[in-house]
């Protein structure tokens, strides 16, 4: 693709990567295909061929417009169209760019936006508005009800050993019965995993909303304070969280970021090798299950097939589900934000996922964990909590 980006911009950082990721795209339109916005809208500025455009008209004119900040706020950041594209566009990587020159020039107004932004990351904040919401939940809309159903009781994670266990912002607050099952899981495979008090939110919500300074603070104090050097292995249980972990590398690109992200795995990178046996869930055994990999596990972080080896070597038989690689409309804060495409996309992925009439739903994000729990009459659980 041909650019006509200002030498001023160009001459910066975000200008420079912009471009060269720009002239990388043919604009082929295959990306189209398999981007969720344009098969609900099939308007192309709705596609991510449309945002590249939109995004260079950006870059090349300086200048934010309403029409960009509508159709790059209706992009779910799925990545679908990276994993589709023949030429390697980094898409998610320009659409970042796109959104900071945004979110500079014609700042979100949205309030709902603004508290997300301010209470989500921190869970001392978002902890006791849960606990003081759950007793009205019943008088809720229903995407926010899940979010509010009291965790069953765990056991509290030990405070020692080698595996660094970043507890998510959400995870620990909605469902930490996860990562307490995942400590079970690991100890009883001879790993120690530890959590720190250091921890800070990944960084991710802040990045997506266009607030890259904002973004870099927070992952440079967790670079600074987590540590580091003592851990050989740093595990998310949630898949939103560790795609961002591992990005650390790119976006802050110094050498403490480096050793950080080098020391990122998913929770099934870490665990493929082992054993399991079946569990119950909800008192039920299980037999067959539906797989949904998040986008930020199959588009982001490139992990794929491995939970489905793990699964099926517990003996679990998994369901066919047509178009996995297609967006449940969770996305972070986007079904809050967006909740006409997310609701849309919800009932294609739960049509889609029920078909087959599976004994429960697994998934590997809390994002879609609750954006979908309320939807289908099948417990939707994390993967982690199908392994004994
Ligand atoms: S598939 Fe890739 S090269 Fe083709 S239009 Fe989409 S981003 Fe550009
Ligand atoms: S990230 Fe997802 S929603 Fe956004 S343009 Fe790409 S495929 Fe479409």
């Amino acid at each position: 693709m041909r650019t006509e980006i200002p030498d001023a911009t160009l001459a910066t950082d975000r200008g420079n990567r912009a471009n060269a990721i720009l002239r990388t795209c043919v604009h082929c339109g295959m990306c189209n295909a398999t981007c969720p916005t344009y098969q609900v809208r099939g308007d192309e500025l709705d596609g991510p061929r449309g945002r590249i455009y939109l995004i260079k008209g950006l870059l090349e004119s300086g200048e934010a417009n309403a029409v960009a900040r509508t159709h790059l706020d209706r992009c779910l950041t799925c990545r679908a169209c990276e994993t589709t594209c023949p030429s390697g566009v980094r898409y998610g990587e320009l659409a970042e760019i796109g959104r900071e020159v945004l979110e500079e020039q014609r700042p979100s107004r949205s309030l709902l936006r603004l508290l997300l932004l301010g209470i989500v990351p921190k869970p001392g904040l978002l902890a006791p508005l849960v606990a003081m919401a759950r007793p009205f939940r019943r008088l809720l809309p229903r995407r926010l009800r899940r979010l509010l159903e009291p965790p069953p009781r765990h056991r509290p994670l030990p405070a020692r050993g080698r595996v660094l266990l970043m507890q998510g912002c959400v995870q620990r607050v909605v469902t930490p019965e996860v990562n307490a099952h995942l400590a079970g899981l690991l100890q009883a495979r001879d790993m120690a995993p530890f959590v720190s008090d250091a921890e800070e939110c990944c960084g991710g919500l802040a990045l997506h909303a266009g607030r890259t300074a904002a973004a870099r603070s927070i992952m440079r104090r967790n670079v600074a304070q987590l540590p580091v050097d003592d851990v050989d292995v740093i595990i998310s249980t949630a898949s939103g969280c560790g795609v961002t972990l591992k990005d650390y590398r790119r976006v802050l690109g110094d050498e403490a970021a480096t050793r950080f992200a080098d020391k990122v795995r998913d929770v099934a990178e870490a665990l493929a090798g082992f054993d399991f046996q079946k569990n119950a869930v909800h008192g039920r055994e299980v037999g067959t299950v539906a797989w949904h990999p998040p986008c930020t596990l199959q588009h982001g972080q490139r992990v794929t097939g491995l939970v489905e080896k793990i699964l099926t070597s517990t003996g679990y038989q998994l369901v066919p589900v047509a178009d996995q690689h297609l967006c449940c409309g969770s996305a972070g804060s986007y079904s809050l934000l967006q909740p006409d495409m997310a609701t849309e996309l919800k009932e294609r992925k739960t049509a889609a996922l029920t078909r087959h009439n599976p004994d429960v739903i697994a998934t590997a994000n809390i994002g879609c964990q609750t954006h979908l729990a309320d939807a289908v009459g099948v417990p939707v659980v994390h993967w982690l909590e199908l392994l004994r």
